[in-house]
């Protein structure tokens, strides 16, 4: 046994642990948890919360005891000075894994919070003086950015980040990684009625003119329809560096016009677009789409552009884990991502063997023909299943999975119950009661996690029952890009030491099997004739699961790369929140008035008084900073469209991205003074200093933005297109035939054209 345990237990025994070193600390904590929870902490549970106190990665089981091991952490921490994030899964486990542990936590003296998305504004500064908060990352992240458009430090209530314990950390550090929080502000805007003019011509494009790639989500032109912009237009080259701007247009009408569904996609109300929240079903108020597609879809309603949603700061998952100099986190499943974990956050993985040897059975991956196959196969097992009254637990890859499974299970008499990630707090307590005898639960990977099922009940009274049965059944319907997630859901089988059973399903024509070519593959080994049944060739099995590893490996690739673009405007975040906060706090005053026109300045302290022109100053400064921080990322958004990209045939796209980024913002960044000093005129003209208003938003909304997402997960095949040859082939097509369209050919071609 580890060494550092059994002092530790020694320690406790003793009740020698007076000190505020972390063996006594934990001993501490080993007895308090034994006085108000009444249970004994396993061995392995301090093992796997001195990892956690190491800011490592702690892989253990589903079931094994993971809430108690952040405590004793968060506790050291809290005693030696420091503040803690238990950042959860969703607000339901926040709530409830603060509320579980809160009597340790009193009895060793260190104050803990709660904070979930129902927590008011101006409970919250308070809740995060707490030692250690319970919270998601989501919302902590969220107040983060929303510090960045206070005009006060009084409103502002985020601490400085210290320690971060993820729990259920795969999940956030690494599947919801790239997701961006985004806060958004309404502001007025000057009418323009460009987009509306480039909306009234495209009636004039039809079938032929122009693709939708369904990867990247985005319009592209055929040549046909290159020819008819430049008609149109009047213009030389709609791929000429000065029209990417009306190519944007045009390109964001179409869209508007063909894929964007008015009721499904969005609604007008009171004359604006309000997007509709794919995930929720309800209208997200604030929320935009991005780029030069929200002019396009206000221009297809004919609605005036008076005041629009702009971005105001966004942040990705990944990055906000960054802030916090120390992290750790908890899982069932770490070994099989330890390289990225080390890679991207800098931290090691542990393994924590469980207390008891695991008794569930795994059932390797069945293929089958066709997803037709695989459904009759699923109905199979699972209605088997409930003649037993055997407890059945199915993953699916998506809501609407969930529920054309359930129909076919109702049609055949299986009742059954489905989760869809929408209500945590509704949904733990069903998942909860999976364990019980004849229950049948179909939820997608995100719902119910970190939510114990235990045979029999809640309170176990049929355990021996459901024992009798085989224990609960995992059903999982389909191979995802990572195989942590069949991994998760397995994991959800077989708790402590129970009995369970796990299959897992798949079909040569699953999406993921296709995306990555089975069929060559297997070369001869793929079936040429429906198969009955589950395939029995190896070969065939054995390539599947090759699928899993290219996947697998894709995705990290993936996210590494995509890395390269996203790292500048962190970069550039940082450094402009830190000015802005700095501002506000009084630790750095405004020159840029004093400097750049003195005279006025003066002649505004002789007005105002100089100590209220400098506070002002600072103030009108960080307002300033928040319009040049969303102008960057128009910006930013703007360039990631590729448009931009044309001119940089030769060198690294993402390097050129960086460069473009930095540029922008320096170049924006002299601009300051000049529009600091329109502020100083206006401010003359006021008779009281009180009556200079700072514009500010006149309402902020904070949402995940899934769109971007996909925007950067696209990222890479637009990357792709940009092979050597490409460049060669474009460089020397340039000297040659410049007055010919040699531009749309080539990699131009592959960008904007066909793929
Ligand atoms: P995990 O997060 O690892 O899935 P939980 O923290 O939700 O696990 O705990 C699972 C179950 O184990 C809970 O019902 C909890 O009460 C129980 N448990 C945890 N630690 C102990 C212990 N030391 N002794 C007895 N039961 C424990
Ligand atoms: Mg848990």
């Amino acid at each position: 046994m580890n060494k550092t345990v059994e002092k530790i237990k020694q320690l406790a025994e003793a009740g020698d642990f007076s000190g505020n070193s972390v063996e006594e600390i934990f001993a501490r904590c080993y007895k308090a948890v034994e006085k108000t929870l009444g249970i004994t902490p396993f061995d392995e549970q301090l093992s796997a919360a001195l990892a956690l106190n190491d800011g490592k990665m702690v892989q253990m089981q589903t079931g094994e005891g993971k809430t108690l091991c952040a405590v004793f952490a968060a506790c050291a921490h809290a005693l030696n000075g420091g503040y803690t994030h238990v950042l959860t899964f969703n607000d339901y486990l926040a709530h409830r894994d603060c509320e579980w542990m809160k009597p340790v936590y009193e009895e060793m003296g260190v104050s803990v919070g709660c904070i979930t998305e129902e927590t008011p504004r101006d409970e919250r500064k308070s809740l995060y003086q707490k030692q250690v908060v319970y919270i998601t990352a989501k919302e902590a992240g969220f107040d983060y950015l929303k510090d960045f458009v206070c005009y006060e430090t009084e409103e502002m209530c985020f601490p400085k980040p210290d320690f971060a314990i993820f729990d259920e950390a795969d999940s956030i550090l690494i599947d919801e990684a790239r997701i961006p929080l985004v806060i958004a502000g309404d502001v007025a805007v000057h009418e323009d009625e460009s987009t509306a003019k480039v909306y009234a011509k495209i009636g004039e494009f039809a079938d032929g003119d122009y693709e939708f790639d369904e990867d990247s989500r985005n319009i592209y032109l055929t040549d046909n329809g290159a020819d008819k912009a430049e008609k149109l237009f009047s213009v030389e080259n709609i791929y000429g560096e000065k029209n990417a701007g009306l190519l944007a247009k045009i390109t964001a009408c179409i869209k508007a016009r063909d894929i964007l569904k008015e009721d499904k996609d969005y609604i007008v109300r009171d004359g604006k677009i309000v997007l509709i929240d794919e995930f929720t079903g309800r209208a997200a108020a604030g929320r935009v789409f991005p780029g030069e597609l929200q002019p396009a879809c206000e221009a297809k309603h004919n609605l005036k552009i008076t005041s629009r949603g702009r971005i105001m700061g966004n942040i990705a998952l990944q990055y906000f884990a960054r802030l916090y100099p120390k992290i750790s986190g908890m899982t069932g499943t770490a070994e099989s991502s330890r390289e990225e974990f080390e890679k991207i956050y800098g931290i090691l993985t542990e393994v924590i063997p469980t207390r008891l040897p695991c008794a569930r059975v795994d059932r390797p991956l069945e293929i089958y023909f066709d997803k037709t196959e695989k459904r009759k196969a699923i109905i199979a097992a699972v209605s088997e299943a409930f003649e037993k009254k055997r407890p059945v637990l199915v993953g699916t890859e998506s809501i609407e999975e969930s529920e054309s499974l359930a129909a076919d299970l109702r049609k055949i008499g299986v009742d059954c119950k489905v989760l869809n990630a929408k209500n945590n707090f509704e949904e733990a307590g069903i998942i909860a009661k999976a364990g019980e005898r004849g229950a049948v639960t179909i939820s997608t990977n995100m719902a119910g996690r970190g939510v114990d099922i235990k045979l029999g009940g809640e309170d176990c009274s049929d355990k021996e029952f459901v024992e009798s049965v085989g224990g609960l059944l995992v059903i999982i319907t389909s191979m995802r890009e990572s195989s942590r997630i069949a991994q998760q859901l397995r994991g959800r089988a077989g708790r402590q030491g129970d009995v369970g059973e796990s299959r897992f399903f798949a079909a040569l024509d699953d999406e993921i099997m296709i995306k990555n070519d089975l069929r060559r593959l297997c070369g001869r080994h793929f079936p040429s004739a429906k198969v009955e049944g589950a395939i029995t060739d190896k070969a065939v099995l054995r390539e599947a699961e090759r699928v899993q590893r290219i996947s697998e490996g894709d995705g990290f690739d993936e996210r590494v790369n995509l890395m390269k673009y996203t790292l500048i405007g962190e970069k550039h975040r940082e450094m402009t929140f830190s000015k802005r906060n700095a501002l506000l706090d009084g630790e750095y005053d405004s020159d840029l008035w004093q400097k750049n026109a003195p005279e006025l300045f003066e002649k505004a302290c002789g007005k105002f008084g100089e100590n209220a022109v400098q506070t002002l100053e600072n103030k009108v400064l960080a307002a300033l900073l928040n319009e040049f921080h969303s102008d960057y990322l128009d910006y930013t958004a703007y360039l990631r469209e590729g448009i931009h990209l044309t001119q940089i045939a030769g060198r690294n796209p993402a390097d050129e991205y960086n460069i473009a980024c930095e540029e922008y913002y320096e170049s924006a960044a002299e601009s300051l003074p000049e529009r600091m000093c329109e502020k100083l005129e206006t401010l003359l003209k006021c008779d009281k200093i009180e009556d200079y208003v700072i514009e500010k938003p006149t309402g902020i909304y904070t949402y995940l933005l899934n769109d971007l997402a996909e925007e950067f997960k696209a990222k890479p095949i637009l990357l792709n297109v940009f092979s050597e040859e490409d460049f060669a082939e474009e460089n020397s097509a340039k000297s040659e035939k410049t007055e010919e369209k040699g531009e749309k050919q080539g990699f131009f071609k592959k960008l904007f054209g066909k793929k």
